[in-house]
């Protein structure tokens, strides 16, 4: 798990050009909602924004949809950063 933090927290790739805040310091500071199941549907973008990156996710990319409790959507790649990062977030606090 060290290695994935590292990883997630020296590559800004997720946040585009863009400078923006990480996942996981978004999720740090509750900007970022936390992922409990990680059960998504998946689909095709529909012209809603990313969550995480908060890019639109054109018709022709995959796109996850997440409905816990809130609803969204994100880019694969950018849900599964969000959920490495909820993850390793989750045992720091045990
Ligand atoms: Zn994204």
């Amino acid at each position: 798990m060290r290695a994935l933090r590292a990883w997630g927290l020296k590559n800004d790739w997720l946040t585009t050009s863009k400078s923006t805040p990480t996942c996981a310091s978004r999720l740090a500071d509750g900007s970022l909602f936390r992922l409990s199941s990680g059960t998504v549907w998946a689909a095709l973008g529909g012209g809603d924004n990313c969550e995480v990156c908060g890019d639109l996710i054109l018709e022709t990319q995959p796109q996850y949809e997440i409905r816990e409790g809130k609803h969204a959507y994100a880019h694969v790649v950018c849900f599964s950063i969000w959920l490495v990062e909820a993850k390793i977030l989750d045992a720091s606090a045990e």
